[in-house]
């Protein structure tokens, strides 16, 4: 698939945020990487793609949430690329998803939307029909929690880590392929740099242990120092606070867009780290904006 291999998203400063924080705060754009419905799993899917050589009418199967970025975002890499997706999809399929099921079916996917002890099976049935029409089948992880993903972040980390100079990372943390590139970065190229994946969904053990997971399938040297902070999880996936949602009001209204499932998580997490003194003031903040537009819309 044709893609620049290094992509670099915007780095930028927001001179209000910083003032308030009273930290130097800078932001990596991954939610501004060149392709529509940026975010994390454009580096994490091209990554993919290459590792599996994804080409011209093969099929792409991969399962998430209905309203899933993942899902959306490799629907849309296949239309470009003329392969063709089919996305088991969990959760609802009632009024308030018929929009994102729409934008699939406009994209030329196909899914089913089934119970979530049914993917498993439901994804080995269509690889099975696929095959037996000869089609070439890919299937991708959910979420694309891989290693191609991981080195996806790790990659990405060093250019930011060189360019930012940054004493802090703060990233938004799901499946952790993206904070555990990050964090290899850091312990690659910036050894002083301390990264925190603020928890979008998941308590603290399970979600450290899936993150130290992804860290050891490239550099098992790194696990023990994975900081993994699971205080702002909101009751779980996709709910927030009033909190986060005031987070989530304060950035926009200086210019930088959050949703409260992810990035407003994870901005809270670094408000909460400044509060405490775990940042300290003056200290410079990379944060790493991992996407989440359609998120956030689809709340409004
Ligand atoms: C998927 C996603 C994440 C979480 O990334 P992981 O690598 O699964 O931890 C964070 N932010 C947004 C906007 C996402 O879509």
């Amino acid at each position: 698939m044709s893609a620049p291999r290094d992509w670099e998203s915007p780095v930028e400063t927001f001179d209000g945020l910083s003032a308030e924080l009273g930290v130097d705060l800078v932001v990596q754009r991954d939610d501004l990487l060149p392709f529509p419905l940026a975010g994390n799993k454009v580096r994490k899917l091209h990554a993919e793609a290459r590792e599996a050589g994804w080409a011209r009418g093969d099929v792409l199967i991969s399962n998430g949430g209905v309203d899933s970025n993942h899902c959306r975002t490799l629907a849309l890499m296949a239309a470009k690329l003329g392969a063709h997706a089919h996305l088991v999809l969990h959760g609802e399929a009632g009024s308030r998803e018929a929009g994102v099921l729409r934008l699939l079916t406009s994209m030329g996917a196909t899914f089913d939307v089934v119970s979530s002890d049914e993917i498993a099976d439901t994804i080995a049935l269509r690889r099975t029909e696929y095959e037996l029409s000869s089609d070439t089948v890919h299937v991708i992880a959910g979420g694309a929690h891989t290693r191609a993903g991981v080195q996806s972040y790790i990659d990405a980390g060093k250019v930011g880590l060189d360019a930012v100079g940054p004493d802090h990372v703060v990233v938004a943390s799901g499946t952790g392929a993206t904070h555990a590139g990050l964090h290899i970065a850091a312990r690659r190229h910036a050894e002083r740099v301390v990264v925190t994946g603020i928890s979008i969904a998941r308590q603290a053990e399970r979600g450290r242990a899936a993150v130290m997971e992804a860290v050891g399938w490239v550099d098992p040297d790194a696990i023990e120092s994975v900081r993994f902070d699971a205080r702002f999880v909101d009751g779980g996936y996709a709910r927030a606070s009033a909190t986060t949602r005031r987070v989530v009001d304060w950035a926009w209204r200086q210019g930088l867009p959050l949703d409260s499932t992810y990035t407003g998580k994870a901005m809270r997490g670094l408000v909460e780290l400044v509060r405490e003194g775990t940042i300290r003031p003056g200290e410079r903040v990379l944060f790493w904006h991992t996407g989440g537009l359609m998120n956030h819309l689809a709340t409004l």
